[in-house]
């Protein structure tokens, strides 16, 4: 690892002077100057020397400003320095929004979730080999322009829904694909120190021609945290994951869904879609196939091969469509009959 200069934020305005200035929009990648929350993403891609800040910005410290988890009267507030561990453990996320407890619960390791932040986690990176290994040349993320390997490559668990001709790595991350399916926005404070909001499924973008740009925050951006609105839906709730390792791997397809019943009619519902896709994926047209439909396997399929309907095969990964298909299924089927929390 190359070394580094290490600057310790007591509060945000200092972390937006130390940092936000040099922070570059591009570059949760590529930016010489790097926020630092849990570092388990960050020193690894450093080791790996994928990433090589100058300097890092340690935002460990602003717990008290952004490490709350709050009941609102319209929804829950995660503050971004929350760590994993402590939101999968939370009452209040356990009963009301379950999809985001199981999807927290099932990702890496308890190691990991004891050190790893909500902010952190949302702006994970493909897991794409060629993206880690800095031995293979060609790969347009982290050298734009440089072609893809991945392409003719060794890409099993990579995306076959938003992918482009320049990359098609998938966005690995579980926790996202809660928020993407619940709706929830993301809060930001900019270097000018005025706060703004996104909604989360704006937050990652595709990535076309320019696979290098991963989000839109605008330079410097701190996520100071996500909302969550309440809805009649948000408490039947599932995230399903399938992955090669039971015990702890990222996904290979995973779906969250919340459900309004009428019985077993869907009064609403919202579907996320993850290991599949470029960036956390929202299944809007799924959504509103199923909305006064009875939901039964011939339903749930239906919807599924909606979700899936632009979905591209590329190599080894082909199998992914189906396996999605699949997933999605079985977590529309498995949300109508949970129990419900008392
Ligand atoms: P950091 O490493 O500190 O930061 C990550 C990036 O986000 C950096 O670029 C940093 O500058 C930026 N950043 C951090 N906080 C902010 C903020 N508030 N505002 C702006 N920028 C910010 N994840 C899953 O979802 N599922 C899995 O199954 C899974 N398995 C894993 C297995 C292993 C072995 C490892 C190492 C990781 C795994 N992960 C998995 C990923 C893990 O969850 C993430 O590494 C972690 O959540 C990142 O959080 P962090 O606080 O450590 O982020
Ligand atoms: Fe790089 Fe994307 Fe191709 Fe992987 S899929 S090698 S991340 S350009």
């Amino acid at each position: 690892m190359r070394a580094f200069a290490l600057d310790r934020a007591g509060s945000s305005v200092e972390a937006l002077g130390l940092g936000g200035a040099s922070v570059s929009a591009d570059a949760h990648v590529r930016s010489p100057v790097q926020y630092l929350a849990g570092g388990t993403t960050l020193f690894d891609l450093m080791k790996l020397q994928v990433m090589h800040p100058e300097r890092l910005v340690d935002i460990s410290g602003l717990r008290a400003e952004h490490g709350r988890i709050a009941d609102l009267e319209d929804g829950l507030w995660l503050g971004a320095l929350v760590r994993m561990s402590e939101a999968e453990s939370n009452p209040s996320v356990a009963r009301d929004y379950p999809a985001i407890r199981d999807a927290l619960w099932q990702a890496a390791s308890p190691q990991l979730r004891n050190m790893a932040t909500l902010g952190g986690n949302v702006l994970q990176r493909t897991r794409c080999n060629y993206f880690r290994d800095i031995s293979y040349h060609a790969c347009n993320k982290r050298d734009p322009g440089t072609g893809c390997a991945a392409m003719e490559g060794c890409n099993r668990r990579l995306a076959v829904l938003g992918t482009s001709t320049a990359c098609i790595a998938n966005y690995p991350g579980d926790f996202a694909i809660a928020l993407v399916a619940l709706g929830a926005e993301v809060n930001l404070l900019s270097v000018d120190g005025r706060e703004r909001v996104l909604p989360f499924e704006d937050l990652h973008r595709l990535p076309g021609e320019t696979p290098h740009i991963e989000t839109n925050l605008a330079r410097g951006d701190l996520i100071t945290g996500f909302t969550v609105p309440a809805g009649a839906w948000t408490r039947r709730s599932r995230y399903v994951k399938v992955r090669d390792r039971a015990s702890y791997d990222f996904a290979l397809a995973s779906a969250a869904v919340a459900l309004d019943l009428d019985g077993d009619t869907v009064r609403a519902v919202r579907i996320g879609l993850g290991g599949i896709a470029a960036k956390p994926w929202r299944a809007h047209q799924a959504e509103a196939m199923l909305v006064g439909r009875r939901l039964d396997e011939a339903s749930a399929r239906d919807a599924a091969e909606i979700a899936l309907a632009g979905a591209v095969p590329h190599g080894e990964a082909a199998f992914k469509i189906e396996l999605g298909r699949r997933t999605l299924v079985r977590a529309l089927l498995e949300t109508r009959t949970m129990e419900l929390p008392a």
